[in-house]
This record gives structure tokens, C-alpha cells and sequence, in this order.
């Protein structure tokens, strides 16, 4: 019964869906339009949805026989930092998601692993794993501002973007600097 009681699901959280409206009946379905803000830590290191931005929801909810189908998309605004010049990145991301959700004690239920296949809870739905795999799998792992990012000079380590062309360092080697001295004091 504690274990429950911690698990128990929000009706009013953002991301968790009621579907006590939605008849158990194979074929019934629901729309789900809406805006939410988006949690915290929705991607990965580099970049990720803007937390407490608005996330908007379109989401169909279908009855199949043992359970809930959700189907659509969200749409997130994205901000992170590319991985060549280390410049700001802001983006819109939408991801498709397609997921059932397992009515409690149906056949799927005892069949399945939680993680393969979530489970409503009561009428609740908690969209936030699978909208958290999804986004993941969406975002790049080496995010670029653009495909032909020249990044960073290795030398000064300004970008290579508000370099002039001509841009380049001298190779200083110390025996050059040595013998550059020695001409300096011999023409003295
Ligand atoms: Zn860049
Ligand atoms: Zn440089």
C-alpha cells in the first residue's frame, strides 16, 4: 500500500495524462491539445528543451484492447551550446511519439516487463519517460550551430568565424628566437 502511495501519479501535473473521459472501448479515442512547461533536464549535457519553456502537446489517445495508445507529437524550444565553437544554439525540436500504455491487470500488464511497455496508473498516464527517450533519441550527441561549423583557431582559441582569412600564427621555435637574438647583438 506505501509503495502505492510513493508511485502515486498528479492529475495535475503537466505531463501526465487523465483518460477517465476516454471509454475503454477499442477504437474510442481522445485528443490531447495543450501547453505545458517543460521539466528540467529534458536532454542531454550540451543540449536539451529549455526548462520551464512552452512545451505543446498534440497527442491522440486511442483505446486498444489492453490499453492506452498515444500517438503525435511535442514540440520544445532548444538551447545548448555547439560542440566545435562552443557558440550558443537555439532550435525548435518536435518529436514523434508512439507509445502504449498498459491497462493495470490486463494481459499485457502480467506479460510484460514495466520497462518495455509503461502502464496506465488508475486512468493516469505519466508521459514524461517515454517524452524523455524520445528526446534524447531526437537530439544530436555532437550538436553543431551549423553542419560547416569551422570551430575554433587551436592556437588562440578565438572563432574561426570572426578571424579574418589570412588569419594564422607564426611558428615560434626557440632556436629561431636564439639565433634571431645573436643576429640582433652581432649587428649592434
Ligand atoms: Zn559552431
Ligand atoms: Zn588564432
Amino acid at each position: 500500500m506505501q509503495h502505492q502511495t510513493a508511485n502515486q501519479l498528479n492529475p495535475r501535473s503537466p505531463l501526465v495524462l487523465d483518460t477517465k473521459d476516454l471509454p475503454r472501448r477499442p477504437g474510442a479515442m481522445r485528443m490531447v491539445e495543450r501547453t505545458v512547461p517543460a521539466p528540467d533536464g529534458l536532454g542531454l549535457e550540451l543540449i536539451g528543451i529549455t526548462a520551464r519553456s512552452d512545451l505543446t502537446l498534440s497527442l491522440r489517445l486511442e483505446s486498444v484492447s489492453e490499453g492506452v495508445l498515444v500517438s503525435g507529437t511535442v514540440t520544445g524550444r532548444v538551447e545548448g551550446e555547439c560542440g566545435r565553437c562552443l557558440g550558443p544554439i537555439s532550435d525548435t525540436l518536435t518529436v514523434d511519439i508512439q507509445e502504449l500504455f498498459a491497462y493495470e491487470n490486463s494481459t499485457t500488464d502480467e506479460t510484460t516487463d514495466e520497462d518495455e511497455v509503461g502502464r496506465l496508473q488508475g486512468d493516469l498516464i505519466d508521459l514524461e519517460p517515454a517524452l524523455r527517450d524520445a528526446v534524447v533519441l531526437a537530439l544530436p550527441t555532437n550538436p553543431l550551430c551549423r553542419e560547416d561549423c569551422p570551430g575554433l583557431c587551436p592556437e588562440c582559441g578565438v572563432r574561426w568565424d570572426e578571424l579574418p582569412d589570412d588569419h594564422r600564427h607564426e611558428q615560434i621555435d626557440a632556436r629561431w628566437v636564439a639565433l634571431r637574438e645573436l643576429t640582433t647583438k652581432t649587428e649592434e
